[in-house]
């Protein structure tokens, strides 16, 4: 768009005015941005950093070599296809007239067997951001059509774009060039030289526009301000700013801000003294989440358990006869236990443990499957679903419905057991 208003003149003025990229920034970035790659092929290794390729006959699964010609510590990568090519974006934050400017560059690595890689960088996106927090951006044009969000046509300018947001301006770069320039406010409003992960650009507005964000920095919440800038405002007359004030008189740093607000709103649940340090600070914020949570999910538990007694009677009848012949099956190596599931309580005890729908959805009902529980150190893990049609797992799931760090080893047991399972089907 043409520049109409007086900012937008201001905008391309300076825009216009801002020193050429150098080679040297350029160089710095595409160390920083992308790593030393090599592709194993039918026993040959290639580098593709100086072109060099090498036999290796015994292998280990070590994903890292070191290559004999350049001494680079390579990662083996297996996202090789007739070549590889990788794209990132680093920038450059400065400072003009009274414009917070952060300068988005995307660069490009493509490696190929035998050759050295080559590298492409180019200026795409500048944004302005005044001292109330608002921004303005130029930038290239994208493809019109294109699934991604930065197609990037290569030959077009920057130019000046309409008030509008896009993902574009949420995109995090891999690397900020050192030597930063900020204006004084933000300085004053709390920013120390560090991003902490978060995109500059947004982590400069926020600094200029809300001081929610500033408060959050300048006490080092720095989880709780992921957690602010993520879609998650923290209002100022809620009850997490409330406990927030707690916690920046006590010294305590939150170091897992959504366990914390879950554990807050467990703490409301059971009308514990939000103002209290005792239970806003907890010393093992896990331990205390899962001490309220576990007490919540056996009312829950029990609730249910009693407003369908009546109905889970019925079902349990249906469930004994469908599937006893398979009771008492439990498999067990080392500290995991595997036992097939012989009530419908425990179907309900599962759900609720870990959150699933086990029970909601009625598995028990299920005739083709078969049901088992898993457990580490007897603390539920997962719910297995196994087909008694062709035995193989159909799902093994623990919290949230996802699988546990235990998930391979729970599956290897499950395997090893199978024989069990069939043997039971026979014999009934
Ligand atoms: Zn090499």
């Amino acid at each position: 768009m043409k520049p109409k208003s007086q900012l937008e003149h201001a905008i391309v003025t300076v825009s216009d005015s801002l020193p050429a990229i150098t080679k040297k920034q350029h160089q710095l970035a595409f160390s920083k941005c992308f790593s030393d790659c090599a592709v194993l092929s039918r026993n040959t290794i290639f580098c593709l950093e100086c072109g060099h390729s090498w036999k290796d006959l015994n292998r280990h699964q070590n994903p890292k070599v070191t290559c004999p010609n350049c001494s680079r510590k390579l990662q083996l990568t297996d996202r090789y296809a007739n070549g590889l090519k990788e794209t990132d974006y680093y920038q450059i934050v400065t400072t003009e007239q009274d414009f917070q400017i952060v300068r988005m560059v995307c660069v490009s690595k493509t490696m190929k067997k035998l050759q050295k890689p080559s590298y492409f960088a180019h200026e795409v996106m500048q944004m302005f951001i005044m001292s109330d927090g608002s921004m303005r951006y130029m930038s290239k044009n994208v493809m019109g059509l294109s699934m991604y969000i930065d197609q990037w046509v290569i030959s077009s300018d920057l130019s000046l774009k309409p008030n509008y947001d896009t993902p574009r301006l949420r995109l995090t770069p891999s690397f900020v060039q050192p030597k930063l320039k900020v204006l004084p406010i933000i300085k004053r409003n709390g920013f120390n030289g560090k991003f902490h992960g978060i995109a500059p650009q947004i982590l400069l507005c926020e600094l200029l526009n809300d001081n929610v964000a500033e408060t959050l920095l300048k006490c080092n919440q720095i989880d709780l301000l992921y957690y602010h800038i993520r879609n998650n405002p923290i209002k100022k007359d809620g009850k997490i700013w409330g406990a927030l004030k707690i916690c920046i008189r006590n010294n305590y740093i939150v170091t897992d801000a959504k366990l914390w607000v879950d554990y807050l709103e467990l703490l409301e649940y059971y009308w514990k003294d939000l103002k209290s340090a005792k239970y806003v600070c907890p010393i093992d914020l896990r331990k205390a989440h899962d001490k309220l949570m576990s007490r919540k999910q056996k009312e829950i538990m029990k609730m249910t358990f009693e407003e369908n007694k009546k109905q889970i009677g019925k079902n349990q009848k249906h469930y004994l006869k469908a599937k006893q012949h398979f009771f008492g099956l439990i498999f067990s190596e080392k500290n995991i236990s595997i036992s097939v599931i012989e009530s419908v309580k425990e179907f309900l005890e599962e759900g609720c443990y870990h959150n699933h729908c086990v029970f909601t959805n009625e598995y028990y009902k299920k005739q083709n499957s078969l049901i088992l529980s898993a457990k580490v150190d007897g603390i539920p893990t997962e719910t297995i679903q196994l087909s008694l049609e062709n035995f193989e797992v159909l799902q093994s799931r623990g919290r949230g419905n996802k699988a546990s760090k235990h998930n391979k080893q729970i599956l290897s047991i499950m395997k090893r057991n199978l024989h069990q399972v069939q043997n039971r089907m026979k014999a009934a």
